[in-house]
């Protein structure tokens, strides 16, 4: 096993020279402290979350960004099959119920040196701390395709499986983009499309074109296993180490001259960084940090989320990163804590239009893969603060950490039978329920459903029909 198979261990922070002291020798700790957060996505919301549970009331927090939504888009990739859609929140309304201010803007320039950041609009305003938790920037990369990041995507993904169904077109390859970033969706599109097509008797030819050595191999071994044998078993053909180039004639060129037969291209979009004026950024626009997420070579100043030169961006490592960051400020303000270094531990749920798929893999070198949750709350995102905090705004009174699940020791086909078996006695006491009129009752049994089917945090339909579940991966 090379060193590319063993997940998300073998990836090391980039930075880990030229670090500030952590408070200048002689400086007063600074009493209400003044702490600015740049965006307004899942990094932005877990170190608000993380500052106010390390800091309390003591931090006067601001959080600046574009728009006052908060969109929570792993759930996009079901928008095309109906199954989900991307949740969307009220930033301002989050920022008020943990005592932190919003500002509608753009960062434009940032000056350490002086403490301040300037908006786009001119605005100054200064810091005793900033995160920047800005994102990345998605890109087109593969001319002729139908790019996928998000919503915005979702009706282009929705006309090709009306092709399909119209017998229009019927060979889709999925290309994963040359650089790292998240593969995940679009093993989540393949599957969907699959499933989608067979439960409308289509006939198609599916194929997953990726530059991984193994399908989804930030998981481990565990991961890649359950991987290789769910494609399998769903008829995905698989061509791992390769990189598109370009459509040519009803065929997805490969680099070094192979190709694959292809009527459309659906292609995950890459990400670049989106590099700040006054802010170290790598030749890609991502930020160098170490392993408290302390931007390299700046007093003040930490970065988390997608722009950070750490190669994987997912979800729930923005929140580990917002989290060593919180920590790293909690402690330079004067909480009595030893700060966490950020230590990657890839946590997933993957979509697969039949029971989904639990991923794990962490530094300590655990790998597990099933279709029981191995982490709890069940999220597309797990974060440690925002995980709960999301599940508690449907579920007040749910537990409020994130704990990891040991994972069972039934086998996959096990697993898979007894998930099927609760969802559909579920599904019946849902229709009970309803049967008498106890509408509250039906729709609680429906959004346990959700919850296994992973589609809750949308809060998506539960699809009444029973769902065919097939030959489950691993049983001969
Ligand atoms: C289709 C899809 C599916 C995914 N599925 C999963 C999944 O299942 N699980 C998972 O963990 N992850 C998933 N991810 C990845 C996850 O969405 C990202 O890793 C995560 O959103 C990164 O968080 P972030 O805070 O760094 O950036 P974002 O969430 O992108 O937030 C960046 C914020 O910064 C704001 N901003 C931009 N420029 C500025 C500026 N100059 N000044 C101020 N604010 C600015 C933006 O408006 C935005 O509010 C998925 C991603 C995609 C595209």
């Amino acid at each position: 096993m090379t060193p590319e198979h063993e997940g998300v261990a073998s990836l090391v922070m980039t930075a880990r020279s030229g670090l500030p002291p952590r408070r200048k020798a002689g400086k007063p700790p600074v009493h209400h402290p003044r702490v600015l957060i740049a965006g307004g996505g899942v990094a932005s919301l877990e170190a608000l979350l993380a500052l106010r549970a390390l800091l309390e009331g003591r931090p006067a927090i601001e959080i600046v960004a574009p728009s006052r939504e908060f969109v929570f888009r792993p759930l996009a990739v079901g928008e095309p099959f109906w199954l989900s859609e991307a949740r969307r929140l009220d930033l301002e309304v989050i920022a008020r119920e943990h005592a932190a201010h919003l500002r509608l803007g753009a960062v434009d320039i940032v000056q350490p040196d002086r403490a301040t950041v300037v908006l786009q609009d001119g605005t100054e305003l200064p810091y005793d701390a900033l995160v920047i938790a800005i994102g990345a920037r998605s890109v087109t990369w593969l001319g002729g395709a139908v790019s996928f990041a998000g919503s915005r995507d979702s009706r282009a993904i929705a006309n090709i499986l009306s092709e399909l169904e119209e017998g229009r077109i019927e060979r889709i390859a999925f290309a994963a983009p040359p650089a790292m970033g998240w593969p995940l969706p679009l093993y989540e599109l393949a599957l969907l499309t699959e499933a989608h097509t067979a439960r409308n008797g289509v006939d198609v030819e599916l194929t997953i074109v990726t530059p991984e050595h193994e399908p989804l191999e930030a998981f481990g071994p565990a991961g890649v296993r359950l991987l290789r044998e769910l494609l399998a078993e769903r008829g995905i053909a698989l061509r791992p180490g390769a990189t598109a180039e370009r459509l040519q004639g009803g065929r997805l060129l490969l680099v070094g001259g192979d190709s694959v037969a292809a009527d459309r291209v659906i292609a995950l979009a890459g990400i670049e960084g989106r590099p700040l004026p006054g802010i170290p950024s790598d030749p890609a626009g991502f930020i160098p940090v170490d392993e408290h997420c302390r931007v390299a070579g700046l007093e003040g100043v930490w970065a988390a989320g997608d722009n950070i030169s750490f190669p994987v961006k997912q979800g729930g490592l923005a929140t580990q990163q917002a989290d060593a960051a919180a920590e790293d400020i909690a402690a330079v303000f004067g909480a009595a804590l030893e700060p966490a270094p950020f230590r990657p531990v890839l946590r997933a749920q993957l979509l697969t239009g039949e029971a989904p798929v639990y991923l794990s893999s962490g530094a300590s070198g655990r790998s597990a893969a099933g279709f029981s949750p191995l982490f709890s709350p069940q999220s597309k995102i797990a974060g440690r603060y925002l995980g709960p905090y999301l599940d508690g705004r449907r579920h007040p009174g749910r537990p409020e950490v994130l704990t990891d699940i040991e994972p069972p020791s039934a086998d996959l086909a096990t697993q898979l039978a007894e998930e099927e078996e609760a969802r559909e006695l579920l599904l019946t006491l849902a229709g009970g329920a309803a049967h008498f009129g106890d509408e509250r009752t039906a729709r609680q049994y429906r959004e346990a459903v959700e919850h296994i089917d992973g589609t809750f945090a949308a809060g998506g339909h539960t699809p009444q029909s029973k769902r065919t579940v097939k030959r489950p991966p691993g049983r001969s």
